[in-house]
């Protein structure tokens, strides 16, 4: 498989799927973490696995990059079966990024992030421009962090470098293990929205481990909740999983407050709108297309019981709060 050697101004484009079929895992002391599971990533797809502690994710995630061997089933990324490749060469193709993102200590900024390309014997002119692209596209200034060590960085900064190393050759396939838990929540936040609008630019395959449903929520787009032994409970849109949970172990799962979870990834559309008002009522105006959430939000800061909603600036119709609380209960 060919990595593409040189940076071409952007981040690369390249991404596979991937294809777990019937993939097992039984540890040596007997434990089944994952009995069989088949799921399906689009290429270019950001999918959470999420679910209860010990219930596989993170030995479905290294499975894939063969950290751990499966003992049963098969792995395809695009359509080559990568149970039986070289697990060495195949983590050079898959970026993998971890809690603590693993930074090698007392190696600069910029020599970490050339990890990969330095092993896949890249000139040290083509290691030097993607090592600075690959700092700047995750919002690093080259010339103020390349020469820094990691202890030099706060959390933050680490976790870009982590995501940059992770990039550096141009991976077809992203693997995040619990990336953005060990900064605290305000940090993370700011790097999740910062993430999505990475991967908005680099469209990688992407499979993230979390224990955190509202970071799944926010960051997949499909998400594959399991329970015990890897068993595969529901693998859906966010919006779907949390507004039409299959089984009771999704419904507790996501719990009582799943409504308002919805509302921040459902949004308003025509079909829920009253014809607009008196422009007189001095109503709160929200875009149509925006979240049912913020909507929400704008109604009970404002002690409105309804939102103008706007195209182009003019009201398209209007948005009352029982309409809101029926699109939770969805
Ligand atoms: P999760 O990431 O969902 O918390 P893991 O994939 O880490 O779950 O673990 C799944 C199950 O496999 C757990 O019961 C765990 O105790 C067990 N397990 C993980 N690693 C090993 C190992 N090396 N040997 C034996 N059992 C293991």
């Amino acid at each position: 498989m060919d990595v593409t050697p040189v940076g071409t101004g952007d981040a690369g484009h390249s991404a596979a799927s991937i294809t777990l079929d019937g993939i097992r895992k039984r540890y040596p002391d007997g434990t089944e973490a994952v009995r069989e599971l088949s799921l399906e990533v689009k290429a270019g797809e950001l999918v959470v696995l999420i679910g209860p502690s010990g219930c596989g994710k993170s030995t479905v995630l290294r499975m894939v990059n063969r950290l751990i061997e499966p003992t049963g089933g098969r792995i395809l990324l695009g359509d080559e079966d990568i149970t039986r490749v070289d697990p060495v060469r195949l983590r050079r193709r898959i970026g993998y990024v971890i809690q603590n993102v693993g930074l090698f200590p007392h190696q600069t900024v910029e020599t970490n992030v050339g990890t990969v390309p330095r092993l896949l014997g890249w000139s040290k002119e083509q290691i030097r421009r993607r090592t600075g692209e690959l700092l700047e596209l995750v919002g690093l200034d080259p010339a103020q962090f390349g020469r820094r060590y990691p202890h030099e960085l706060s959390g933050g900064q680490r976790q870009r470098v982590g995501v940059a190393r992770a990039l550096a050759a141009d991976p077809v396939v992203l693997l995040m293990d619990e990336p953005f838990s060990a900064v605290d929540p305000i940090v993370r936040t700011r790097l999740q929205e910062e993430f999505l609008r990475l991967q908005a630019e680099v469209r990688k395959t992407i499979v993230l481990v979390t224990h955190d449903l509202d970071e799944a929520v926010r960051l997949g787009d499909r998400i594959a909740l399991l329970s015990q032994g890897g068993h595969l409970e529901q693998y859906d849109r966010p919006a779907v999983l949390l507004g039409a949970p299959a089984s009771p172990f999704v419904r507790e799962f996501v719990g009582a407050d799943r409504g308002i979870r919805r509302l921040a990834v459902t949004p308003v559309g025509r079909d829920v709108l009253d014809p607009p008002v008196d422009p007189a009522a001095d109503l709160p105006a929200v875009p149509l297309g925006g979240s049912a959430y913020d909507a929400l939000a704008a109604m009970l800061t404002s002690g409105a019981e309804a939102v103008v909603v706007t195209a182009d600036d003019r009201p398209v119709g209007t948005l009352t709060r029982a309409r809101v609380l029926e699109l939770g209960q969805r």
